[in-house]
């Protein structure tokens, strides 16, 4: 895609930038002509995204902060040393750090329960309380906050409880930030991807990554870019009428009833059949 300049003059802020979507959002941003700030709780995968951003255009200056967005103290040093460096707020923020503690509910220890709603949802809160109440602050009256959610806090995941409730927590949070917020001028979307080629998924089983492309209709797996255009497009003034959203990039992730539906024609057609395939 040709570079271009949405972003010229904007400062931005993007938790866990040091890998996958976040890191794939800083390459794009940076490459729109923003300054961006690469915050993540690895501060050698934060320098390296950081040794990768363009400068292409004037006046762009990019920075490293390790962060754990699960902690006040630590989110809120985060936004005094962006304050301190620019002399003002960031006006585009996104919440991209995110982990993974997968078990059947059965099994589910309360810290693995815990420590997910911690990092995703309470790092959420966090990061767009702090950038919002700093933007006030400072009369900015423009801003974008985004949040990352996943499908499946839409449609479910087996072996994901806390993950999805997280997720669904994070659009909830967002919906919410949108209607308290737009009287400042600050804008809250959410994107929801679906399975996205990422270290996080490079621990999915390949037998489980199959079964879930043959479910979506394009076919394959996303990249981190795709939803990082989708991230550029609600930072800029291109979305400047949309709040309050969440955008599913999935490759038409089908719903609960879809799946099930599929399953039903997929078993009728079987019917009959001496395939052992088709008698699970
Ligand atoms: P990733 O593991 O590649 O990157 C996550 C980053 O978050 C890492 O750099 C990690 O160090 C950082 N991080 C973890 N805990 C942190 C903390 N406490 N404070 C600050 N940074 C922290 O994963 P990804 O696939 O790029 O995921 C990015 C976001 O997208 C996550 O919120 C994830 O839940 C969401 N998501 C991913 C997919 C997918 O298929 N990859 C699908 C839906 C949603």
């Amino acid at each position: 895609m040709a570079a271009s300049s949405r972003l010229i003059a904007r400062l931005a802020v993007v938790s866990g930038g040091g890998s996958g979507i976040g890191r794939a959002v800083c390459q794009r941003f940076a490459s729109e002509g923003a300054s961006v700030v690469v915050a993540d709780v690895s501060e050698e995968s934060a320098n390296r995204t950081l040794g990768s951003l363009s400068h292409d255009h004037r006046g762009q200056e990019h920075m490293a902060v390790a962060v754990d967005v699960s902690s006040r103290d630590s989110v809120e040093k985060l936004l005094t040393r962006i304050q301190c460096q620019y002399y003002q707020p960031p006006s585009i923020c996104v919440s991209a750090a995110g982990i993974t503690q997968d078990e059947f509910l059965l099994k589910m220890e309360e810290n693995d329960f815990d420590r997910v709603i911690q990092v995703n949802l309470k790092g959420t809160f966090l990061l767009t309380q702090a950038v919002s109440k700093a933007l006030v602050a400072s009369g900015i009256s423009k801003g974008s906050i985004i949040t990352v959610g996943s499908i499946v806090g839409k449609v479910g995941n087996i072996g994901q409880t806390n993950y999805c409730a997280s997720k669904a927590g994070v659009e909830g949070l967002t919906r919410t930030a949108a209607k308290e917020l737009s009287g400042f001028g600050i804008r809250c979307n959410c994107v929801l991807p679906g399975f996205i080629t990422t270290p996080m998924t490079d621990k999915v089983p390949e037998k489980v990554i199959s079964k879930i492309t043959s479910l979506v209709p394009m076919g394959r797996m996303g990249e981190p870019a795709e939803v990082a255009d989708v991230c550029t497009f609600l930072a800029s003034d291109e979305s400047r009428y949309i709040t309050g959203v969440s955008i599913e990039v999935t490759g038409k992730f089908p719903s609960m009833s879809e799946t099930r539906a599929m399953q039903m024609s997929d078993h009728s057609r079987c019917k009959g059949s001496t395939n052992t395939e088709c008698t699970a």
